[in-house]
């Protein structure tokens, strides 16, 4: 059995519908995905379904990009709770950055004279978590553009006229948000981000995971990130990172992780749930301090929940 766990569909980035990367998983041998489009949890509801209909398994996920002393990085998050309110709230927020950067975008468009509406690129993105290539289908479907290509090295991409940054939350803090909606955090594509310094301070922030395996990675990068897996005591994840048709050939069926590290991953959220039960004040141990300031001094806790 096999898994890709870095999945996107059309509710980020992505062209698939959920139902159409079920379908196109299944024919390339794979039987458990995840999906981690960025910013949202918008397709898990009918990944769910679709997943279910063809007999595959499905962990709800999310990508988050985020930045740790000036170094940018991708967080997954795995296991969510979809309905966790927080994490609701946090992804809305970022949502609503990435339309406010989809709209800027258009209004140096605009100045450039390239009359691109931001409503074409809502509506063509149809999904809560636009990004850059909407706003470039956008531009060839109004005939503004020949090509993505063309839009991305004319206008979108890093410094050219049309570009502007991307809001990146603390890596430290995204870490935390998917551990309160129950997730584990993983760290995307290392190889791609060259910032293995980061490794050892996102491990001391609770990292659960290295994603070791990426269809970008090269076979010698997968045994270095699985060295220092071991090294910093990681789980190893590993996924495709299909966005569909978007660019040159889609993804997915380039990574097979075989299903030994998804029970691994299992293992580790029914670990941390059970852990958090024992810790919530007066759930289990009617005798544990109900406020974190009190002396503890009658009964400390297990220690396992110092690292719950
Ligand atoms: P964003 O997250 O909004 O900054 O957009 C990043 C996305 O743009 C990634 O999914 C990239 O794969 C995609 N992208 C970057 N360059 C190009 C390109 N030349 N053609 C198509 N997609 C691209
Ligand atoms: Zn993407
Ligand atoms: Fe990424
Ligand atoms: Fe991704």
């Amino acid at each position: 059995m096999f898994a890709d766990l870095h999945l996107h569909t059309r509710f980020s980035d992505g062209t698939y519908s959920p139902e159409e990367l079920a379908g196109h998983a299944q024919r390339h041998g794979l039987s458990v995905l995840a999906l981690t489009d960025h910013d949202s949890v918008e397709g898990c509801g009918a990944m769910t379904t679709a997943c279910a209909r063809l007999g595959l398994e499905f962990i709800a996920g999310v990508e988050l990009t985020a930045e740790h002393d000036g170094a940018e990085l991708h967080l997954l998050g795995y296991f969510l709770d979809t309905q966790h309110p927080r994490l609701l709230r946090e992804l809305s927020r970022f949502q609503g950055v990435r339309q406010d950067r989809i709209r800027e975008m258009v209004a140096r468009l605009n100045h450039l004279r390239v009359p691109l509406e931001a409503e074409a690129v809502f509506a063509l993105a149809n999904c809560r978590s636009p990004g850059r290539p909407h706003v470039a289908r956008a531009l060839v479907q109004a005939g503004l553009c020949r090509t993505l290509d063309e839009a991305f090295d004319r206008f979108l991409k890093k410094h050219r006229p049309a570009w502007v940054p991307k809001f990146k939350m603390s890596a430290t803090q995204a870490i935390a948000l998917i551990h309160e909606a129950g997730g584990l955090a993983v760290m995307a594509h290392p190889g791609l981000n060259h910032n293995d310094r980061l490794i050892p301070h996102m491990a001391e922030a609770g990292l659960d995971g290295l994603e070791c395996y990426h269809s970008r990675h090269s076979l010698a990068a997968s045994e270095h990130y699985l060295g220092l897996a071991r090294k910093h005591v990681l789980l190893v994840t590993g996924g495709s990172d299909c966005h569909g048709m978007n660019r040159g050939r889609p993804l997915i069926g380039s990574v097979h992780l075989p299903y030994k590290y998804v029970v691994i991953l299992k293992e580790r959220v029914a670990q941390r749930k059970s852990r958090s039960a024992a810790c919530t004040p007066n759930a289990s141990r009617p005798d544990t301090p109900t406020h974190p300031l009190l002396p503890s001094a009658t009964k400390p806790p297990p220690p396992s929940c110092a690292v719950a």
